[in-house]
């Protein structure tokens, strides 16, 4: 079992997004007991939409996941999102002063190397999570989810990209295994792409330093490569930070097949409409959440 956390101060972030090229500072604050995770428009009289999926504009989430509230949105969510689920962090206020979350180096390292600089802060309540009720699975097309009810996370992700790029990734939840197996994972595309992105008016944002392109022969960027299979590893930071988009972290044993933002966010509404969550108020006895990352310079 583990209270809910939080940050012990403010931290700020500053750097462009990745497909509106727009520059953006970011302020992540600490937030009271229950608050769970919200994001403020500071350019729009502080317009604030919680982090959570019924917000999710799938129509806006093929390439990054963004929140929608009447025409105000807030895109490329994920990779704070995932750090946050990854560091056990509750309760949130994310202020920022334009559209979209910054790219940074395309992975939830500089997240997490706030957090650090931040140090967590236990509440005094305890944290309650979802798992599913039963085995669920979800598919359309190609991809596929299936979910069984764990009192763990583990998910194990397969990305299949045609003779390029096939990956596969079996991934537990578990002490510092975040930091160390996912979160400087980077976002990545295939060279052909970035035309057909730009010309869609995404992707401005995206240089060498913060994605790594493959192209015919293989990764055009290496020297911005940290793990050989960090393709799957980024895609397993994409899922965390979607499944993340509930007022309580998620428990579970997830298969993961060929997913990406939209698909994640469809099935965690799937979750949500079909009433396939139920709550576990006490997580015991379960040695990969006894010892908490408590990132705090003591
Ligand atoms: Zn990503």
């Amino acid at each position: 079992m583990r209270n809910q956390r939080t940050l012990r101060k403010t931290v700020e972030l500053a750097g462009t997004g990745l497909h509106s090229g727009k520059k953006v500072c970011v302020r992540i604050c600490p937030a009271p007991i229950d608050a769970g995770i919200t994001f403020v428009r500071t350019d729009l009289d502080g317009l604030s939409i919680p982090a959570h999926v019924k917000n999710v504009s799938i129509d806006h989430s093929v390439l990054s996941t963004t929140l929608l509230r009447g025409s105000a949105s807030i895109q490329t969510i994920e990779h704070l999102m995932s750090a946050a689920n990854g560091f056990y962090l509750d309760n949130l206020r994310v202020e920022l002063d334009g559209p979209e979350l910054p790219i940074l180096d395309g992975s939830a390292a500089p997240f997490v190397q706030a957090f650090r600089d931040s140090g967590i802060k236990e509440q005094a309540v305890r944290q309650s999570f979802y798992t599913v009720s039963k085995v669920v699975e979800f598919e359309e097309g190609n991809k596929f989810i299936r979910v069984e009810p764990s009192r763990e996370l583990t998910v194990s992700y397969k990305i299949e990209f045609g003779p390029r790029l096939n990956q596969h990734l079996d991934f537990t939840l578990s002490k510092h295994a975040f930091d160390s197996a996912i979160s400087q994972a980077k976002t990545f595309c295939f060279l052909e792409d970035i035309e057909k992105m730009r010309d869609l008016g995404l992707a401005k944002g995206g240089s060498l330093e913060n994605a790594l392109v493959i192209g015919s022969e293989g990764v055009i960027n290496p020297e911005y490569q940290t793990y050989q299979d960090e393709f799957v590893r980024h895609k397993i930071l994409d899922f965390l930070g979607d499944i993340r988009l509930l007022d309580r972290p998620m428990v579970g044993n997830f298969t993961v097949s060929r997913g990406g933002h939209a698909f994640h966010t469809r099935f965690l509404s799937f979750l949500l409409e079909e009433n396939l969550l139920t709550t576990i108020e006490n997580l015991e006895n379960v040695s990969s959440w006894v010892a908490l990352p408590c990132p705090v310079p003591v």
